[in-house]
């Protein structure tokens, strides 16, 4: 007879173990469950009378009441924010460092109200607020008490941004509040927060912990409402940053409202992150980084593993035990400690996933759920299986923000690349097999920027987190995250400074005597060769006194499209060594010592600066080249101190293929200033030199030819700079654009941002002229820093 212990041993039953919600109705309940915005450390009430409610996921019972923050509103934030500014970029770094510590130790002392909180307002379960989301938050704001402790040492020349705007989702509402607001603060900035609509209670509470901390008035504010108020942020004038995480669809809208307004921009989207599996990985393992990959978070994850790509030869086996671990999965109330996945956080989005997973049932995939039932009483969504999925197929490609997992099969680790790359996103991917060789020879072939090998959704504030391609640009976390934050001391006083007017008329005379005979047309330089205009016209180019120097090549969108092919045909470059590609850098800077007097003479000609500064620009450039040969094996990543047994390695990888514009002045220096960072650090080029004084580019042509420089690495095409880079800024190849002008330019660099936000590619725009002679403004890490994407690979080790 067995016993009723031996029985107990034999079921393994387990009831419900509710948290409770006590603390976090009765903080409610204080506020009369009506709330206020946080602006200048008090509470106000919002101008226009309009409200939004927020309700519990898993009761769709109401918890409080908003305002929908309105402009006024957000105007009053702004200028909360700026009145403060000032007082807390002159605090000490050893004083920020101090606030920031005390808002660690405030979400520590507040923790399990924090949790419940973010329960209750998102539908997450307790155990996942309790154990991850509250303490990566304290974790990141005492990562940043660090930056902020060592500012001025570690960030030298460098200085707050100002007055921020920060826009964050629903899914991880208080960590994406920390991983806004602690950098940004530590940096010097003041901030106003724009929780989601759906959960906007865990900011207001840190709000106002924060100020029961001691944190300054106006600080940190906070104005809450759905997008309209998002968009009134997004416009303000007097916000220098704006730093969003949400839908790549909204990343679009504000990447277009923002082009050409000067105010920095930082973007975390969307993604659709593979999760490989190959055959020799361990399957009960895999199973268990399944779960944590699309259902933790409901799937409500942006890089959630939502993409199961795994080897043909043990597909049926992993989805067998997959459907076996998914028949035991818990779904249930949020509070319970028990659950495995809580509700889904609106309607709106429940309805979203039906939707998706009825259209993958249309389109012929085959759909597995669990026998047992959600609950009815909230909006929940059990853990669902697709199999039988094309790679082409709508679930394969679009984010379903959900616990919709998607299985495809591969045969080769190349298929297996080919398939994770078929995405237009880059967030995230997960690598499993017990052969570290394949997982760290597959890493850096996946366009993501976090890797986790035999693991998954691991965060920590010293690891940068943030995408590639259509997942966004900037990182979160990290030395990286910092410098989103910060921007190099020398441009605001270049700002404010008069701009030198050339001395060229001055020069004219002499210079129009100096200039070599008419005596050829440059062509455009693609692929390697010399290749005639495909629209048959060039432009002229004239010396200061308006004499003819020379006529180049008038570029047009096809010549740019064959010089976007031939870069990426080149993309080798990048796979070989720094020490490879320095050699090439020291080369061209030899040749074009041997040629210096011919290239200052054409200089002279063109620009009418005189022979000795036009001789002056070509030692320069020849110094440039040297320094980022110097650079192009020296630009190291880390090993990142993050709390996991294993290494996570931060690597710096090349952009891919950049559209660089380079400055109307300094027709040498400038131009190779911007193309020689960029090819150092392994990236492919199509350049557009100097439209009014080109000669300079096209002279370079010979050199390049005679210093081992493989085809296509760098492809120039003279004509417009304005409108030739926005035909860059249009081509979906194009992985970047750099633009820099002067204030003439702003139409350009409106019209290239606004164009890049189609696969939003990264920009880099300035209309702030640099004196290129200046080391501090002409080269170093800045250039280094946006020739490179980071990507973090984490390596758990251990038997
Ligand atoms: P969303 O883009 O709809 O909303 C995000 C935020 O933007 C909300 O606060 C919203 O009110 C605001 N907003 C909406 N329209 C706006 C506008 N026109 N101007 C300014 N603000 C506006 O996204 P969501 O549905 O709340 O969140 C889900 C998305 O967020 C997913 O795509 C997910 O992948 C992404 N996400 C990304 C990361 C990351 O770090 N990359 C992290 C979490 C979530």
């Amino acid at each position: 007879m067995t016993s009723p212990i031996d029985r107990l041993f034999e079921t393994l039953p387990w009831g419900p173990a509710p948290e409770s919600a006590k603390d976090a109705l009765r903080w409610l309940d204080a506020h009369g469950r009506r709330f206020g915005l946080f602006i200048g450390g008090r509470w106000v009430k919002g101008s226009g009378g309009e409200t939004l409610a927020t309700q519990n996921p898993a009761t769709k019972e109401p918890l409080a009441t908003v305002v929908q923050a309105g402009a006024a509103d957000v105007a009053a934030a702004v200028a909360a924010a700026r009145k403060a500014q000032k007082a807390w970029a002159a605090l000490p770094d050893h004083a920020r460092a101090r606030h920031l510590y005390a808002l660690a130790r405030t979400v520590q002392r507040n923790a399990r109200l924090l949790a419940v909180l973010e329960s209750l307002d998102n539908g997450k379960p307790i155990r996942e607020t309790r154990d991850i989301d509250v303490p990566l938050v304290a974790r990141h704001f005492y990562y940043h008490a660090g930056w902020a402790q060592l500012r001025t040492a570690e960030f030298p020349d460098h200085g707050p941004v100002g007055v921020v705007a920060q826009i964050v989702p629903w899914n991880f509402p208080l960590l994406m509040m920390a991983w806004k607001v602690a950098p940004a603060l530590a940096a010097g900035n003041t901030v106003v927060l724009k929780p989601a609509e759906y959960t906007p209670l865990s900011a207001l509470c840190f709000a106002e912990l924060a100020q029961e901390a001691g944190l300054p008035p106006g600080v940190l504010n906070v104005v809450t409402g759905d997008g309209r108020t998002g968009a009134h942020l997004v416009e303000h004038p007097d916000v220098d940053k704006i730093a969003f995480t949400g839908s790549t669809e909204v990343g679009r809208i504000i990447r277009t409202t923002t082009a050409g307004t000067g105010k920095k921009l930082t973007l975390e989207l969307g993604g659709k992150s593979p999760f490989i599996v190959f055959e020799d990985a361990d399957l009960d393992g895999v199973v268990e980084g399944v779960v944590d990959a699309i259902w933790f978070n409901q799937g409500q994850v942006c890089c959630a593993g939502s993409r199961l790509l795994v080897q043909e030869s043990i597909a049926e086996r992993l989805h067998a035990k997959v459907r076996e671990r998914m028949e035991k999965f818990r779904v249930g109330p949020p509070l319970d400690k028990a659950v495995d996945m809580g509700a889904i956080v609106a309607p709106a989005q429940l309805e979203r996933i039906r939707g998706l997973v009825a259209q993958g049932v249309a389109e012929g995939s085959t759909v597995w759920q669990p026998s047992w039932a959600c609950p009815t009483e909230g909006w929940f969504y059990p853990p669902t299986l697709f199999t039988d999925v094309a790679p082409a197929a709508t679930i394969a490609q679009v984010e379903i923000f959900g616990p919709v997992l998607v299985s495809l099969t591969f045969r080769t680790p190349a298929e297996a690349v080919e398939l994770a790359n078929n995405t237009p996103y880059g967030l995230a991917a997960s690598v499993w097999s017990e052969n570290i060789n394949l997982a760290l020879d597959v890493a850096p072939k996946l366009k993501a920027g976090v890797v986790w090998i035999n693991a998954t959704n691991l965060f920590d504030a010293a690891a940068g987190f943030g995408g590639y391609r259509e997942s966004g640009f900037g990182r979160e976390g990290g030395r990286e995250g910092m410098y989103e934050y910060l921007r190099p001391a020398w441009e605001r006083a270049a700002k404010d400074a008069k701009v030198a007017a050339p001395t060229a008329r001055r020069k004219a005379a002499r210079a129009a005597a100096a200039r070599p005979a008419v005596d050829r047309t440059p062509k455009l330089f693609i692929g390697g060769k010399q290749r005639r205009p495909d629209g048959g016209y060039s432009r002229k180019v004239v010396a200061p006194d308006g004499s003819l120097l020379a006529e180049v090549g008038e570029g047009n969108r096809k010549d740019i499209r064959d010089a976007v092919e031939a870069a990426h045909s080149a993309a080798g470059w990048g796979r070989g060594s720094g020490h490879a590609r320095a050699q090439i850098l020291y080369y061209v800077g030899e040749n074009l010592t041997a040629r210096a007097a011919e290239f200052a003479a054409r200089i002279d000609a063109m620009t009418g600066v005189g022979r000795k500064a036009a001789a002056a620009e070509v030692e320069a450039s020849v110094a440039r080249l040297f320094t980022y040969a110097a650079w192009a094996d020296k630009w190291d990543g880390a090993v990142h101190q993050v709390p996991i047994r294993g290494v996570t390695l931060a690597m710096h990888e090349p952009v891919g293929v950049l559209g660089i514009a380079a400055p109307e002045t300094a027709p040498l220096l400038g131009f190779l200033s911007l193309v020689a960072p960029a090819i150092a650090l392994g990236n492919t080029v199509v350049a557009v030199p100097s439209s009014a004084h080109p000669l300079a580019a096209t002279d370079l042509y010979s050199v390049l030819e005679t210093s081992d420089l493989p085809a296509g690495v760098v492809n120039i095409v003279t004509g417009d700079r304005g409108a030739l880079a926005r035909v860059l800024a249009e081509h979906f190849d194009v992985d970047g654009v750099w633009f820099f002008g002067a204030a003439g330019d702003r139409a350009a660099v409106k019209a290239v941002e606004e164009a890049s936000a189609g696969n939003l590619k990264r920009t880099w725009t300035s209309l702030v002229p640099r004196d290129w002679t200046d080391v501090k403004q002409g080269e170093g890490r800045e250039f280094l820093r946006r020739a490179t994407e980071v990507k973090n690979i984490w390596i758990p080790y251990g038997e």
